[in-house]
């Protein structure tokens, strides 16, 4: 068999992730669940370990050759029960969403009552949205947020509770820009004997680095993603109290998946390795520093910010005042170098597809180095464009700046050509 590189075997693709490198490298990425995996991490994803099955646990396979593979398994897991101060993790689950279906699949059968929060208020579709296997298999009770300072709405979620008693209470969010109270949480969620699922997803890496209140010791099971601000291979991952590891395990294999992805479960050791040194922590630290000093500049020229301001790695813009919609200033920014996404905001006059708001977030450009300068400037730019939406000229002259900007900080894992 002919072993050729890429560019040799397939140019199309070749010729795609070379130009995904350009754009990586040239725009600024603010999509708040998007980061920069470091080459590490890249190179053990993309090795021979994703030539192995390995059906089963470390010592319990249902393949013979796993010498190297239980190896790698138990290091993922181990780095993440010491940087975390967990009983147990599970390093399988495919991606974000599929734990969360392994948390149900342990805990649930279908029908039962569950609880989670809002997609409208900056829940996840998994937390029982109803176009979700969460919201149409289960009886999915959704909270929210607080009409007036868009805060989660805790008399609500213990109302909800005491009159649903839900098997599960999901907290943690998607597009929530503060600190959730996992120990509210979990009060209300012992008041009703209901187990409490912490979703870390987007702060999985706060957390880890400090820079926001961790859910162990109020959770009992906290599942998230590898690859948001924790800065992993695309995964996700369990974590739970001693009694509750058999469930877990269980329900990830032969649960709902097959075998692991064993390159991705690698390069999520690789990045539990990287995020217990201090120089995660002062990332981690950065990325809320960056995210506030974004958020003031947005706000002293004029936006409307959901809850007012961020003090996690997260904004959320209200374009009701501007008379923008989401999409078209998304577009726009897009056009400027500037990559967020169009998100409702809660309580949105309009459509989901349409909706009111940018969501925007600090991690990607923070792993590139940059400051509290740079956010300045990247907030004025925000709104020279959002301001004057239509105006190419101003666009054009603000890509061009951002392409400047992007040169002095080049992105780790990316190769600068
Ligand atoms: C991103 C996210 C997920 C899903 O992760 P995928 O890897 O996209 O499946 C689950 N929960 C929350 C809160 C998220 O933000």
């Amino acid at each position: 068999m002919a072993d050729l590189p890429l560019i040799e075997a397939d140019p199309e693709i070749a010729q795609c992730i070379a130009d995904e490198e350009q754009r990586q490298h040239d725009k600024l990425r603010l999509i708040p669940s998007e980061n920069y995996a470091s080459s590490a991490v890249q190179e053990a994803c993309g090795s021979v370990l994703n030539n192995k099955y390995s059906e089963g646990y470390a010592g319990k396979r249902y393949y013979e050759g796993q010498q190297n593979i239980d190896t790698v398994e138990k290091l993922a897991i181990e780095r993440h029960k010491s940087l975390f101060g967990v009983d147990h993790a599970n390093v399988q689950p495919y991606s974000g969403s599929p734990a969360n279906l392994a948390v149900y699949f342990a805990f649930c059968n279908p029908g039962d009552t569950i609880m989670g929060m809002g997609l409208p208020s900056g829940g996840h579709l998994t937390h029982g949205w109803k176009v979700s296997i969460s919201g149409k298999y289960f009886n999915a009770i959704q909270y929210g947020v607080s009409p007036g300072d868009h805060l989660i709405d805790f008399d609500e979620v213990a109302s909800l509770a005491r009159e649903h008693r839900p098997k599960l209470l999901f907290c943690g969010a998607t597009a929530y820009p503060r600190v959730v109270d996992f120990a509210k949480f979990a009060e209300i969620a012992q008041e009703v004997g209901a187990i409490l699922v912490a979703d870390i997803a987007h702060i999985s890496g706060l957390v880890a680095g400090g820079a926001h209140p961790s859910p162990v010791g109020h959770a009992e099971v906290i599942s998230s993603t590898t690859h948001k601000t924790f800065r992993g291979p695309r995964g996700g991952m369990i974590m739970c109290d001693d009694k509750h590891r058999k469930a877990i395990d269980r329900a990830v294999f032969p649960g709902l998946q097959g075998g692991p992805h064993n390159g991705t479960t690698a390069g999520i050791a690789i990045a539990a390795k990287l995020a217990s040194t201090d120089e995660f922590k002062a990332y981690a630290k950065a990325i809320v520093d960056n995210s506030h000093v974004l958020a003031e500049t947005l706000v002293s020229r004029g936006f409307d910010l959901v809850t007012g301001g961020s003090d996690n790695h997260l904004i959320l813009i209200d374009l009701t005042g501007k008379d923008v919609p989401g999409k078209v200033a998304a577009q726009a920014l897009d056009r400027a170098g500037m990559v967020a996404n169009y998100n409702s905001v809660p309580f949105d006059t309009r459509k989901p597809f349409d909706p009111s708001g940018v969501r925007l977030g600090t991690p990607a450009i923070t792993s590139r180095g940059m400051g509290s300068d740079e956010m300045k400037r990247l907030g004025n730019w925000m709104a020279d464009v959002v301001d004057d939406v239509e105006n190419e000229a101003v666009i054009s002259r603000i890509a061009g700046e951002v392409k400047e900007l992007c040169d002095q900080f080049p992105a780790p894992g990316v190769p600068v050509r």
